[in-house]
């Protein structure tokens, strides 16, 4: 292939990282990547951040979610890349089921009530792919799992219902964790079985998400990404620019200006959401504009505390944090914070750690927070659920704050009440310049994909299909 055209990509995360490869791959080499923050992989962000077991520890993606069918499974497999000790631990490893009141709920009955909650979500699923005009697109997941639930308490007495109730409660905030969302009031419906589970164990990496990256940047030179460059606007299809070449100008925030022909785009929804409207001059298409809106995009932080000992004991793996719906306080030693209660469960992780999920408005809530309240807020956590006060002092806290990072803004996207998979289409569908036929942008990235939405594989492959489409349009130079 010629010198030209030229194509920015704009955003190192798997997903620019995966079409860049592409373009090598193919023989196409005239191509940048222009990256707001220091390093490479945006979404996966894996640290070695000072753990006694030297593990790796994951800020961003951790799981890679089944197998069959699964680009990044097969990558990691074919670089012996999968952690299969971690793999073993968690197979022994038990999960208790506790209450604030220090109390534990049998796991006959959790079994039970989860087996209920999963035949609903099947129920859910079914609704995307039937012909029926209901649900509509602004009935919820939430109403319809609450009205499905409380049939079935019906007939059950009031020690069971409340305990019940609490694994319902649990379920919730589970599902805001895997979902991305703030509450699953949020989640439509309709399209709740849009987002296409893979078979197949869900595995870690052993020496983190990052080695991945280092795989598919084999095939990338150095020199093709540029670091600390966040692009302010970009100027498009207008005009052809610089006697004639290109399309497209794209300016960075430092002043600097790259000029080509193609951009794909790869930055999430959370930074579409918040600066479509100067990103592109001229604006995008009105049918994007409202996707971008409309499409869900939540945050989803992690809390991690290290010990120097096990907190938990050394066979429990999970304790999971039956929270009851009345909000009272049962902690002896302070309050228990109101973003703490979006925990569904603290996780035995890297060696002695714990981690603790949070999402949406908690999620914030808790970013605001200094270290030390964040500290005090989960050994709070753990001493009321735990009924002990001889806890050891944890020795570091790493906590995210993804809803503030401005290069994120977030953590992954979903259907929304009022939003379909069309507006996901329309995200992704490429758009033409006034001054030429051929699409200038193109749009890639996690939020982009029909079906594996959220996921770095989805992410994954929607890079690689906006580095096929640019490879389509020139296959006969
Ligand atoms: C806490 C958390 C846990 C997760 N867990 C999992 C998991 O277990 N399994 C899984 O499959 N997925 C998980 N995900 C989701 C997964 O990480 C993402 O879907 C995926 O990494 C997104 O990749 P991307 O390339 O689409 O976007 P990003 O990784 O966000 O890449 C976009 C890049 O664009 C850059 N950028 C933004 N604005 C500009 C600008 N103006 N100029 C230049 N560059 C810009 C950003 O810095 C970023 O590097 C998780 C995410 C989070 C936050």
């Amino acid at each position: 292939m010629s010198g030209k055209p030229q194509v920015i990509i704009i955003g190192a995360g798997i997903s620019g990282l995966a079409a860049a490869e592409k373009l090598t791959k193919f023989g196409f080499h005239n191509y940048k990547i222009l990256e707001a923050s220091d390093r490479i992989g945006g979404r996966i962000h894996t640290v070695e951040d000072g753990n006694p077991d030297e593990k790796k520890v994951e800020l961003g993606a951790t799981w890679i979610h089944g197998q069959k069918k699964n680009p990044v499974f097969e990558l990691a497999k074919t670089n012996k890349l999968i952690d299969e000790q971690e793999l073993k631990k968690q197979r022994k490893r038990m999960t208790v089921y506790v209450t604030e009141e220090g109390e534990t709920i049998g796991e006959d009955l959790v079994d039970k009530v989860w087996d209920k909650l999963e035949q609903f979500s099947e129920e859910a699923d079914e609704f995307f792919e039937s012909e029926t005009p209901y649900p509509d697109i602004n009935e919820s997941y939430g109403a319809f799992l609450q009205q499905r639930f409380d049939k079935f308490l019906q007939k059950k007495n009031n020690s069971e219902r409340e305990k019940m109730e609490r694994v319902l409660l649990n379920e919730k905030s589970g599902e805001c964790a895997y979902s991305g969302c703030d509450s699953v009031d949020e989640l439509s419906l309709k399209y709740f079985g849009s987002y296409e589970e893979l078979s197949g164990k869900h595995v870690t990496f052993g020496r983190g998400y990052s080695s991945l990256l280092e795989v598919i940047k084999r095939n990338i030179p150095d020199e093709k990404i540029i670091l600390k460059r966040p692009v302010k606007t970009i100027h498009w299809g207008k005009t052809m620019l610089d006697e004639g070449t290109f399309e497209v100008k794209v300016e960075c925030q430092n002043g600097e200006c790259f000029y080509a022909n193609h951009i794909i785009v790869t930055v999430s929804l959370g930074v579409l959401k918040a600066h479509h409207n100067t990103l592109f001059n001229p604006c995008l298409p009105s049918n994007k504009q409202q996707a971008i809106d409309k499409l869900g995009f939540g945050t989803v932080d992690k809390v991690i505390l290290f010990f120097d000992e096990p907190v938990l004991g050394r066979d429990i793996g999970c304790l999971s944090l039956m929270w009851s719906s009345d909000k009272k306080d049962l902690s002896k030693d302070g309050k228990i914070a109101n973003w703490c209660r979006k925990m569904s469960e603290l996780t035995a992780v890297y060696g002695n750690a714990i981690l603790g999920w949070v999402t949406g408005k908690e999620a914030l809530e808790m970013e605001k927070l200094s270290e030390d309240e964040v500290t005090e807020n989960v050994m709070t956590v753990l001493r009321t659920f735990l009924r002990r006060d001889d806890l050891p002092t944890p020795v570091k806290l790493i906590r995210t704050r993804w809803g503030n990072n401005p290069s994120v803004l977030g953590s992954y996207s979903f259907v929304k009440v009022g939003s379909s998979t069309q507006d996901i289409r329309y995200l992704r569908e490429p758009t033409s310049a006034t001054c030429s036929e051929k699409p200038v942008l193109l749009f890639a990235g996690e939020a982009t994909h029909e079906s594996f939405y959220s996921t770095t594989h989805g992410a994954f492959l929607s890079g690689q299909r906006e580095a096929q489409r640019i490879l389509d349009l020139y296959k006969n130079i």
